[in-house]
Order: structure tokens, then C-alpha cells, then sequence
């Protein structure tokens, strides 16, 4: 069996681009290098429940482009607990009340929200009035209506806007989207991806309840799957028919528990995905016209795994997502790198999300969908 790694993995890469792409980065490596020098992005992170304190705090002791500066939190015990661990200067620490003073504070370069759903909004926007530069978490919001107004404020304050999609610069995935552009199994018929776990804690968690979370299942994995189906065929859907599936009503009592939905692409591939907060599902298969390549788990912290038609197993080194992640914004904010994740790629997710509740409000009928072709896609 053959075996992928980094480093063939980037000749192939190298070549596709060609060799004028290659030697002309090499220029801009070097200026990237003294702006490097300059710089690192100042982070402060609003929310400190679970992803913010085991995934992104401790990601950002490795990242070499930002590093956590700040905190936001409506919990006043963790200001010293946070302050402790990470030696964050007082001066750098806000509640939800006095955030907006941020605005005065020249540590801080960039907010990143990671509080309950129903709450990116209000304080994606309140950064970007404070002139900061802003991650929101997936899902972006809890409708269609919110992403746009994150977009509009970000866009009026002049400031970078990136969702927090960490899958987006990790490698197993970056070579999914490769093998689609190169046509390394031919044209793509079909994806089946699935992103799910099996719920079974404090029923009164926020992500059970849909005023704070806007929906279940869909809104907080099945996102994983839509951009699987998306990137597992690089285009978007024209169209999506969807199911909804309850066994345990009394402990769903607000959310939905099991979606699986059906998509048309343009090129006439179709695409199936589920996501589940009642049984467990990690993976993403795409078949194409000769071959067809697999990860799984496909969207867990990694590391991810992954086999082809072709005999070859995927290897990739594996490096901490978020920490892939944040230094990709920083990259994209310091140097005009291309931003993986903006927030575009939030809101077509969500009008995807939107319109597979459409079809299961109307009893699975096929919805069209209106995307211009890779509207949201990153760089
Ligand atoms: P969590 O429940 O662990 O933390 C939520 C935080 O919000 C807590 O600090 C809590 O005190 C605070 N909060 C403020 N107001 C609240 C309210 N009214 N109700 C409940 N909590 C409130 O959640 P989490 O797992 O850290 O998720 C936060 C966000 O991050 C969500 O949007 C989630 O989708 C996203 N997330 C993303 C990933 C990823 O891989 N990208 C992984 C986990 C979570």
C-alpha cells in the first residue's frame, strides 16, 4: 500500500501549480518573513467554555502568528483562574458588559467568538464596531439574516471576517479539495458524508435549546457535513430534499435529533449527508468516474485518516487544527494571504442549513437552491 505524506503530498501540489507559481512565491516568502519578524496578532477569545479552554487556549501557546492576548467572560471566577494560567494583564480582560471598551485596546487585534450560537451575532458585530478583526465559530449564527449583518459589519468597519472551520486548514481535507481539482479519480457522481455523536448529557444544555442554539444536530454538526459534500465535490448544491428522524422525543424536546438531506450539483453529481445528536457518525466518501478516495473520521480533532481506490493510505503529520487555523487568519490579516474561511463560506453553509429545514417543513420536497458557483468556497 502506498502511503501519501506531507512531503509528496506538496510536489504533487507543486506540480499542479507549476513551476512559475513556485519560484514566483519564493519573493514573497522572503517579505512574508520580515513581516513575520514584525508581529504577532493579539487574540482575545469571548467565551471560555469548553472549545475555548481544551482547544483554542492551548492552541495558541504554539501558534506562531497570534497569541491569546485577551479574554471576554460573563464569569467573573475565571478572569484569575485565565489570568493565572496564561498571564493575561487585567487590562486585557472584559465582560460582556464593558466589551466594547476593546476598542481602546491596541493588544487586542482580532475577537473570536465562541459563545452559544444565538450569540455570534451580537458580538461579532459589537468587535467589528470595535475596529477589531473577528473569528466567529460555526454555525455563524442561527439564521441566514444574521450572517449578512457579521458581513455588513465587518465590511462597513473595514475589518477581516473569518469562521472558525478549522477543517478548512487541515491537511486530510486540503487533499480531498486536491484530488477534486486535479480530477485524481475523475469527475465526482457522488459524496456521502456524515458528521455526528450521540447525545446524552444535561438535557438542559444550551445546544437543546433553540433559542441559544437555533437548531440541533444540523445547526452544530451537520454543518461538517455540508462542507464535506461541498468540498468532496467542489461545488455547491442546486438544490436539497431533507428528513428528519426522533426516537427520543423527551429528550430532544426542542432540537432536532437525525437530518439526512440530498443534494444535486451542478456537474449532476448528488450528494447524501447525515447528522445525528443520536448516534455517532465521522466520516466523508466521494466516488468519481475512475476511483474513489474516503476519510474517516473526517471532522474530529484529528488526527484524520484516509484510503483511496488507488491503494494509497493518507499521512499526514498531525498538527493541532486550531493552531493550523488561527495562524491561516493571522496570515490572511497580516500578509493577504487568501482567508480559508470567510465569512461567506458561514453564510452559504447557513442558507444551506435554512433550506433543509425548508424541505422538511414542507414534508421532504426538493428545494432550490441559488449559489453562484463557489460562492463561500476559501482561498
Ligand atoms: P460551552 O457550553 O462549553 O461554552 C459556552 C460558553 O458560553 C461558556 O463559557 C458559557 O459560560 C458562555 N455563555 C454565555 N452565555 C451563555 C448562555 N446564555 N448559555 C450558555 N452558555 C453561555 O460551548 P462550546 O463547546 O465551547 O461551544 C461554543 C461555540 O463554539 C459554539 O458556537 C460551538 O458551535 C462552537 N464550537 C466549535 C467547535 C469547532 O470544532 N469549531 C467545537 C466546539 C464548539
Amino acid at each position: 500500500m502506498k502511503t501519501i505524506t506531507r512531503r509528496n503530498f506538496n510536489t504533487v501540489i507543486a506540480k499542479g501549480m507549476g513551476g512559475a507559481a513556485l519560484l514566483s512565491a519564493a519573493p514573497f516568502a522572503c517579505a512574508m518573513g520580515a513581516d513575520q519578524d514584525k508581529k504577532k496578532l493579539g487574540i482575545a477569545l469571548v467565551g471560555l467554555g469548553s472549545y475555548s479552554t481544551y482547544q483554542l487556549a492551548p492552541a495558541l501557546q504554539d501558534t506562531q502568528h497570534c497569541y491569546l492576548a485577551g479574554i471576554v467572560t460573563g464569569t467573573p471566577e475565571k478572569e484569575k483562574a485565565w489570568a493565572d494560567k496564561y498571564g493575561i494583564p487585567t487590562k486585557n480582560i472584559y465582560n460582556y458588559q464593558n466589551f466594547d471598551d476593546i476598542a481602546n485596546n491596541e493588544a487586542i487585534d482580532v475577537v473570536y467568538v465562541v459563545l452559544p450560537n444565538s450569540m455570534h451575532a451580537e458580538f461579532c458585530i459589537r468587535a467589528a464596531k470595535a475596529g477589531k478583526h473577528v473569528i466567529c465559530e460555526k454555525p455563524m449564527g442561527i439564521n441566514v439574516e444574521e450572517c449578512d449583518s457579521i458581513i455588513k459589519a465587518c465590511s462597513d468597519a473595514g475589518v477581516k471576517l473569518g469562521m472558525g472551520y478549522r477543517l478548512q486548514s487541515e491537511p486530510y481535507t486540503q487533499q480531498v479539495k486536491e484530488f477534486v481539482k486535479e480530477k485524481t479519480f475523475g469527475d465526482i457522481q457522488f459524496v456521502s458524508a456524515e458528521a455526528a455523536y450521540r447525545s446524552t448529557g444535561n438535557p438542559d444544555q444550551w445546544r437543546l435549546n433553540k433559542s441559544l442554539s437555533g437548531g440541533g444536530a444540523l445547526m452544530n454538526m451537520g454543518v461538517y457535513a455540508v462542507q464535506s459534500a461541498i468540498y468532496g465535490t467542489g461545488e455547491n448544491p442546486i438544490s436539497v430534499s431533507a428528513q428528519e428522524f426522533s426516537t427520543r422525543p423527551e429528550y430532544f424536546k426542542d432540537t432536532d435529533e437525525t437530518i439526512m438531506a440530498q443534494f444535486e450539483f451542478p456537474s449532476g453529481a448528488v450528494g447524501n449527508i447525515s447528522t445525528s445528536h443520536n448516534f455517532n457518525a465521522n466520516s466523508m466518501y466521494v466516488s468519481g468516474t475512475s476511483g474513489w478516495f474516503q476519510l474517516q473520521p473526517a471532522n474530529n480533532y484529528g488526527p484524520l485518516s484516509g484510503r483511496t481506490s488507488k491503494g494509497d493510505e493518507l499521512k499526514f503529520p498531525h498538527e493541532s487544527q486550531q493552531k493550523l487555523q488561527m495562524d491561516d487568519f493571522a496570515k490572511h490579516v497580516l500578509f493577504g494571504e487568501p482567508n480559508k474561511a470567510p465569512g461567506e463560506m458561514g453564510k452559504r453553509d447557513m442558507m444551506i442549513v435554512e433550506a433543509i429545514y425548508q424541505s422538511i417543513a414542507n414534508g421532504g420536497q426538493k428545494i432550490p437552491l441559488d449559489l453562484a458557483p463557489g460562492f463561500g468556497f476559501g482561498g
